[in-house]
């Protein structure tokens, strides 16, 4: 078969944390790229790299409403969607029709422009899972009823209407589920494990474990992520079934803060918090079809991704550290 060559993508969700490393990434290939964004739970000085390109446009819009008029594109991103969970259970029927009626909306377009979509799907499809390392045949063990939901089922019922697309021969899709991601642009008040311990290491704050951290995460550099879909947009065949992204080097969760103490050389101490409802007690993606399908596998260890984290962290998160620390003698003075 001969491969697609793809001039213009559309990224929706491209301001965010993962959607803004995958603009820097197609505008540095050559792609002409249109990005949309709510700005809801993302900002546009991650893309200040990418906005002055003459490549690149950013139109401000919610993919729960129909997509504006006079786009183009042959390759869909949806990235659309608040990830973190605290930050994705403040408008919890938001962010289930951000997946349904968005996901449905990027649809329609990919199918009017004959492209191909690729749809950022989730390992919180496995919910609490019972099976370990979680394979794409797994069908999952989720609450459909919890605060989870919204999330979860949302992003269930989004890989449901991809394949239904496929299927019907309405648009050409990829189906990737993302494990924990992490890296440069994970918003500080975030409110996932990393962005918050790194925070609170470099401000010498407490570190905050939930629960008893034996609960296990594993933890995929994001330009890991970025290779392996720039791999899978390119597949040519259409996979009948979705592909694990993910790092499976799996840890538990109270074994970071001693690696971002060592790091950050901070002063911290670490607490123990209420575990949130439906944490899942173990996630490791199998990505054998990764390996096998796509030719993927993850390169960055967890000590030098964190590294890199940290170094990005200390830039952003000095101003702010700088005028908490002026701040007793500034009151001092007036
Ligand atoms: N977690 C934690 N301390 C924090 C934030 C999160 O111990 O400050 C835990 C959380 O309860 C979960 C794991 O870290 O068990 C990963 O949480 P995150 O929100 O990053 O992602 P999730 O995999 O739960 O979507």
């Amino acid at each position: 078969m001969k491969a697609r060559s793809f001039r213009t993508a559309l990224v929706a969700g491209g301001a965010g944390f993962v959607g803004s490393h995958l603009c820097d990434r197609l505008i540095g290939e050559g792609y002409r790229v249109v990005c949309i964004d709510s700005l809801l739970t993302s900002t546009l000085e991650n893309l200040s790299g990418v906005l002055c390109e003459s490549r690149f446009s950013f139109v401000e819009h919610d993919v729960i409403k129909p997509l504006p008029r006079g786009l183009t594109a042959d390759v869909v991103f949806n990235l659309a969607c608040a990830a973190s969970p605290p930050l994705y259970q403040l408008d919890p029927i938001h962010t289930m029709m951000t997946s349904v009626v968005g996901t449905n909306n990027l649809l329609l377009f990919a199918a009017e422009q004959g492209a191909r979509l690729l749809q950022a799907s989730t390992s919180e499809v496995y919910g609490n899972p019972a099976v370990h390392p979680q394979p794409e045949t797994y069908f999952g063990n989720v609450n459909p009823f919890g605060p989870r939901a919204c999330y979860d089922e949302g992003k269930r019922a989004a890989e449901a209407l991809c394949f239904d697309y496929l299927r019907l021969g309405m648009a050409d899709v990829r189906v990737a589920r993302i494990f924990n991601t992490y890296g440069p642009r994970l918003r500080a008040s975030d409110g996932r494990v990393i962005s918050n311990m790194i925070s609170q290491a470099l401000a010498d704050e407490p570190i905050t474990i939930y629960g008893d951290g034996t609960q296990t995460r594993s933890f995929c550099y994001v330009d890991d992520l970025i290779d392996g879909f720039m791999r899978f947009i390119r597949h040519e065949e259409a996979l009948p079934h979705p592909v694990n992204l993910g790092n499976p080097t799996e840890l538990a969760i109270a074994e970071i803060p001693a690696l971002i103490l060592k790091m950050t050389g901070s002063r911290s101490e670490v607490v123990f918090c209420p575990l949130p409802t439906d944490d899942p007690c173990r996630r490791r993606p199998d990505i054998a079809l990764a390996r096998g399908r796509l030719g993927w596998q993850p390169k960055v260890g967890l000590e030098e991704g964190l590294a890199r984290t940290v170094a990005w962290f200390r830039l952003v998160q000095r101003p702010e550290a700088l005028r908490r620390e002026r701040a007793p003698s500034e009151r001092a003075a007036s």
